[in-house]
């Protein structure tokens, strides 16, 4: 049974910071939320007050409109949450603006990763390796079949795609925010410089992403592009219309799908993908396990996914670790 860290605890709406009264990524209106990315799963509009980086309380306004009292907190800066507590925010390396968040209360440091990664990312800062007592990891793809192949590899094949079918479309689904970004900065980087084309959904984040100082080239909607424009286009759409009658304008389209859960067939089969790409903003089971090792806390907490097989590895590692089982985290970035 653990008892340290009675300041911090887990309820069913999110993580409860006690002598602050404040709440990390709550899924219900707060009087104090700290959130630590943009995604639906841990950010949402009606809180009285809104601490977070300056770039997740951009991207919390375009997206849910109200963020109450906004508190920028740019990473590294100490900020005081009551008497008793100080919060710094920290590079999660998940999408733009997200952030780990460390608390320091009576001597004690918990750090709650957010969502996170440790691959390099263009379009956002790298993770932070943050010593503390307490780790509060995520466990998103916490098994070890999860092991993420290099995006590179992933980018290849979907140009590769494109070069052998010149006279169709390349659609691939990707999550609006972070993901699509993510996406178009790989394909820059290796090397391709045509328009890419946007579904209306992602065009306002890639609008936002330019905005934060991040290039992804020159980027169309198809709105007055006729149809046989499009062959041999590289075009992005939110996953959910990848099946939809709006892909019916693009030439007899090759769809893609870019997330960490290609990695299972059978998902990919659902979604009736022709080209699955494993493309993941979150940490695989070696991030997981290596930043465990490499942050060293005295003890962990794992929440957001599949705890078990984390928990059963930090057992196994003698390190003293518990599951949260929180409700209400349904990973819409993937
Ligand atoms: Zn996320
Ligand atoms: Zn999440």
């Amino acid at each position: 049974m653990i008892t340290d860290f009675a300041w911090i605890r887990p309820e069913p709406a999110g993580l409860y910071v006690r002598p602050a009264d404040a709440w990390i990524d709550p899924a219900r209106p707060v009087p104090v939320a700290l959130v630590t990315h943009g995604h639906a799963d841990h950010a949402r509009s009606g809180h009285g007050v809104t601490i977070a980086t300056p770039e997740t309380l951009a991207i919390i306004r375009e997206r849910y409109g109200d963020v109450g009292e906004a508190r920028p907190l740019p990473y590294g800066e100490r900020m005081a949450l009551g008497d008793d507590v100080r919060i710094t925010l920290m590079p999660a390396g998940h999408v733009l603006g997200s952030a780990q968040i460390l608390l320091e209360c009576g001597g004690e440091r918990v750090i709650v990763t957010g969502d996170y990664k440790r691959r390099p990312d263009p379009t956002c800062a790298p993770f932070a390796a943050t010593p503390c007592d307490l780790l509060i990891t995520e466990a998103t793809f916490g098994l070890p079949v999860f092991r993420h192949p290099p995006i590179g590899q992933e980018i290849a094949r979907l140009l590769a795609a494109r070069e052998t079918n010149p006279d169709r479309a390349i659609l691939v689904g990707a999550y609006a925010l972070g993901k699509a970004q993510r996406v178009i900065c790989e394909l820059r980087a290796a090397g391709y410089h045509a328009p890419i084309y946007l579904h209306g959904a992602m065009e306002r984040m890639c609008r936002l992403y330019e905005d934060h100082g991040i290039a992804l080239g020159e980027l169309h909607t198809l709105a007055a592009v006729p149809k046989a424009a499009l062959a041999g286009a590289i075009v992005i759409c939110p996953p959910s219309a990848l099946a939809d009658r709006w892909s019916r304008r693009l030439p007899d389209p090759v769809t893609a799908m870019a997330s960490g859960w290609m990695r299972v067939r059978q998902r990919a089969r659902q979604r009736g993908v022709d080209l699955p790409l494993v493309i993941s903003d979150h940490a695989d089971w070696d991030e997981l396990t290596a930043t465990i090792v490499e942050v060293d806390p005295a003890q962990t907490w794992i929440t957001h996914g599949r705890e078990e097989a984390l928990l059963r590895w930090c057992e196994l590692h003698q390190r003293s670790a518990r599951a949260l089982a929180l409700v209400g985290y349904e990973d819409e970035d993937e």
